[in-house]
């Protein structure tokens, strides 16, 4: 399968964008079968198409991108090892064989409750059901401005923008004279040791200590600065003490500079501040909250 655009891109968007005339096409589903109307193709959105599979109701699965995610392996190809496509499937192909669904690419943009109908910028859709699967966004806790210097990775376009600048960043050390610079070439700040903050320090620990160790030579891969930086006393927070402990054992075997009790208090383009103290760092990564999507607006 080839790599799958991801529609959040204004580029992107341009060219995947659904034509303005399938309302009428809409409309002509016959009135005794109840319309659903599925808006997000996550886990979620597509376990609920699938559930339906034998019902006796017409399935619209609304989804701003062609194809779903898989998002447990972000952190791979984030750090090259899997490309886009080996974790990822359009959306059409997944529900190719189920009769009574079809897919509709459009970004969703709220809902007409009192009218039931879905609202797609210029473009509307009825429903008699509506399943709102939208899934979750990075949440900076107030500090929106964070997000130019810290992506989060919860699409393919955020994961495959990481990789670039992870690969890049050795790429630059190894021309870089100044020390300064070519450490802070060489240091990555993962915020937030939950799942994707501890699976992310790992593979670029993988990287720098396995993958990329004999293909430099004015740099030693082996001395990138890892650090992953939690605000709570312990990393993993939501899980088991001991399996947190057995994570933060193998992280330091491949040094990760773990700090616990340091909230960020700062990122810009020098890299960050925890508790008072600078970390000069050209690639900080968010792995830290996250929030509803805005669906949930969208019904009051
Ligand atoms: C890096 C990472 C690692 C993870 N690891 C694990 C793990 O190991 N184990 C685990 O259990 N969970 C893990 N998770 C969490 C898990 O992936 C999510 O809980 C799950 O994907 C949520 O499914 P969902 O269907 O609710 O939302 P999503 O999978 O996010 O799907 C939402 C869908 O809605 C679409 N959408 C959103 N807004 C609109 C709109 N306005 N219009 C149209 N379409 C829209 C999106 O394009 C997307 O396709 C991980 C998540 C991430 C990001």
């Amino acid at each position: 399968m080839k790599d799958v655009p991801d529609t959040e891109t204004k580029n992107a968007n341009e060219q995947l964008v659904a034509p303005q005339s399938i309302e009428p096409a809409r409309e002509s589903v016959p009135a005794a079968m109840p319309r659903v109307v599925i808006v997000g193709a996550g886990f979620g959105g597509l376990h609920a198409a699938r559930a339906l599979r034998n019902a006796p109701v017409q399935v619209t699965v609304v989804d701003r991108n062609n194809h779903h995610l898989f998002q447990p392996l972000l952190y791979q190809v984030a750090t090259g090892v899997l490309s886009p496509a080996e974790i990822s499937a359009t959306i059409r192909s997944v529900l190719s064989k189920q009769k009574n669904a079809e897919v509709l690419l459009a970004e969703v943009t709220g809902v007409d409750v009192e009218a039931q109908r879905v609202l797609m910028h210029d473009e509307s859709l009825p429903y008699d059901y509506l399943i709102l699967a939208t899934g979750a966004k990075d949440s900076y806790f107030g500090h929106n401005d964070w997000a130019a210097f810290a992506p989060g990775l919860k699409s393919i376009v955020q994961a495959t923008a990481i990789r670039r600048r992870l690969l890049l960043a050795f790429e630059m050390a190894e021309k870089e004279t100044d020390p300064q610079k070519r450490q802070a070439l060489l240091t990555f700040v993962l915020v937030g040791a939950g799942p994707t903050g501890v699976e992310m320090a790992g593979a670029i620990g993988g990287l720098a200590h396995k993958t990329l160790v004999a293909d430099f030579r004015h740099i030693d891969p082996r001395e990138a600065r890892i650090v992953l930086v939690e605000a709570l006393p312990r990393i993993l927070m939501p899980f088991d003490e001991r399996l947190a402990h057995k994570a933060h054992t193998a992280l330091t075997q491949l040094r990760v500079e773990i700090r616990t009790n340091s909230p960020v208090e700062a990122i810009d383009s020098e890299g960050v501040i925890i508790v008072g103290e600078r970390i000069a760092a050209r690639t900080v990564i968010w792995t830290a909250g996250v929030a509803a999507s805005l669906a949930g607006q969208w019904l009051y």
